[in-house]
């Protein structure tokens, strides 16, 4: 295909993507190349590192289209280092995710592994955030990943995860992509589970899968002819992997002949494989052993379009099942032809690599479990829930660790007036609000440095290191302002709220520098002070004041 005429806008840049991702996701090179060069030059020009990323990515995959190795290695080595400039957000999981499957489809199953981990922790991350298209096209492309990788039932988790995501958004076409994505999954895991002797286990799964297809159906969305084939044929199979043999052949039967009509190569292989396998399960299930000799004709088919469409794995697929069809039939020599031409492709490394890299993609899952765990008990441990400052524990914390006498430090205790009538005369959940509004007034006015923090009850403490005597006073004094002349009309209290604080200074070079203890305890002498004073006002040393009534 040749460029086309017009050149895209940065703006237009984000529908370009999502065009590249779809054309990428459906095997269809030519519609990926078109969009490539149609994008180029324009993405050439992005300099935002994310965006960089995306453009070396993109141009991989495009390498892997052309059949290109080093290109595609040199584009994933740039496209990771550029991905270091760029924040962990959905966008950066689903470009991750998106590397990973090239770099499996490039056969460097570790590195892509390793994308995918790194891919996986941050769509865990994300998940924390509102649900975005990112986020599910971030599964999607885990799940193809994992799914060539053979861990099918990790891939199965990421379909589930990225359906959840898609059914919370308005797109339709991505809805339907994510469930057709699931039943082909599920219904994949079941073949293996399956083959496995698990077989309770099995039709449960194709029960989900029949599910998941019968849900896209019903969202009434009109898909492109491939994908509803791919579907048909999904849905067929699921029927038969959940143990109604006999009933999923006739709908096999008509989507095979469909797909061999007007389907693409891969599509081709695919129904070619699936109706094999449903084949060879009636003459297992009608003559309890023994092959079908159409079923082997179609593996042979089914093998030579995976080869042509570059799907490796399925490849091995057909070979192996060619190789344990053909010894049924008791054609041994054939079967050791199959089998060695499996062995010769997949090597047993690649087997091996494969287990720890699964053992470890669920390790790192739960390490980034328990550390989450962590951050939300410390949170727990320091941050007082109600007004979301530092509790007690934390601010003593603070105090314990501040080095007296080095240079001057301030403390204010800050206390509400009559707080109590507040509680007795509206509500208790009228209190909690006024707590907040006082906590939220008090760190939007103090100075840059000061920390906040809920010492107990209706009282608070201020932290404010450098400042001497006079700054202190005249920072705390915006303070017990600013909350005398907020808008409480809300509210409808009977009296508007104020504060008192009381202030406490540690000078510079005190000869004895006081614990913070002491000083803790002057300054909740001071507020005493203030509050006999007649409230709404600060009070420090030597009866030095500021604030309403103050001489
Ligand atoms: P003063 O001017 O002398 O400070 O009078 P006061 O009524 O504010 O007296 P005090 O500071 O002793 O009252 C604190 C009250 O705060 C007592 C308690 O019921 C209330 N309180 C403590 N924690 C909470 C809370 O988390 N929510 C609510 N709504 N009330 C609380
Ligand atoms: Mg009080």
């Amino acid at each position: 295909m040749t460029p086309g005429p017009e050149r895209l806008t940065e703006g237009d840049l984000d529908d370009a993507l999502w065009r590249l991702l779809s054309a990428s996701d459906r095997d269809d090179p030519a519609a990926f190349t078109a969009e490539h060069d149609r994008a180029a030059a324009t993405l050439d020009a992005a300099t935002d590192p994310c965006w960089s990323a995306w453009r070396h990515a993109l141009a991989a995959r495009r390498g892997l289209v052309d059949g290109d190795p080093r290109a595609v290695a040199a584009e994933v080595s740039a496209a990771r280092e550029a991905l270091g400039g760029c924040r962990p957000s959905a966008q950066t999981a689903l470009t991750l995710a998106h590397l990973a499957h090239v770099e499996v489809a490039a056969d460097h199953a570790d590195t892509g592994m390793v994308l995918a981990i790194d891919a996986s922790l941050l769509t865990q991350t994300a998940a924390a955030e509102r649900p975005s298209r990112a986020l599910h096209q971030a599964h999607l492309w885990l799940a193809l990943t994992l799914a060539a990788l053979d861990l099918e039932e990790l891939a199965v988790a990421q379909a589930l995860q990225g359906s959840r995501v898609a059914d919370q958004l308005p797109g339709l076409a991505d809805r339907w992509r994510l469930l057709q994505l699931c039943a082909q999954q599920h219904a994949e895991l079941a073949q293996t589970l399956h083959r496995r002797g698990e077989a309770e286990r099995a039709r449960e799964l194709a029960r989900t899968s029949v599910d998941c297809a019968e849900a896209a159906r019903a969202l009434g969305w009109e898909p492109a002819h491939g994908d509803q084939d791919l579907l048909d044929v999904v849905q067929a199979w699921a029927i038969a992997c959940r143990g109604e043999v006999e009933d999923g052949l006739g709908p096999l039967r008509r989507a095979h002949k469909r797909v061999h009509r007007d389907g693409g190569t891969w599509l081709r292989g695919y129904a070619d494989l699936v109706l094999a396998r449903l084949l060879t399960r009636l003459a297992h299930d009608r003559s309890g052993g023994g092959h079908d000799a159409e079923a082997t004709d179609l593996l042979v088919d089914a093998a030579g379009a995976f080869a042509a469409a570059g799907d490796r794995r399925r490849y091995r697929q057909c070979l192996l099942e060619l190789g344990q069809g053909t010894a049924a039939m008791g054609r041994p020599a054939e079967a050791l032809h199959w089998l060695e031409a499996y062995r010769a492709d997949t090597g047993r490394a690649l087997a091996r690599g494969r287990e720890l890299w699964a053992e470890m993609f669920v390790r790192r899952s739960r390490l980034r479990e328990a550390e989450r765990q962590n951050a939300h008990l410390r949170r727990v441990a320091l941050e007082d829930p109600l007004t979301g400052l530092g509790n007690r524990r934390s601010a003593e914390r603070r105090l314990g660790s501040m080095r007296l006498g080095a240079e001057p430090v301030s403390l204010a205790v800050v206390d509400i007036d009559r707080f109590k009538a507040v509680n007795d005369d509206t509500s208790h959940s009228h209190g909690d609000e006024v707590l907040r509004r006082v906590a939220d007034l008090l760190r939007e006015h103090c100075r840059t440095g000061d920390e906040v923090y809920r010492w107990a009850g209706d009282e608070f403490l201020v932290v404010l290191p450098r400042a001497t005597e006079a700054q202190a006073l005249t920072a705390v004094d915006r303070l017990r302002a600013a909350v005398a002349d907020a808008d409480w009309g809300e509210l409808q209290l009977p009296e508007p709220v104020t504060v008192s604080i009381g202030v406490a200074t540690a000078t510079a070079a005190e000869d004895e520098p006081l614990g913070w203890r002491s000083l803790f305890d002057t300054a909740d002498l001071h507020l005493f002070t203030a509050k006999r004073g007649g409230r709404n006002r600060v009070r420090t040393h030597g009866g030095r004041t500021a604030g309403e009534g103050a001489p």
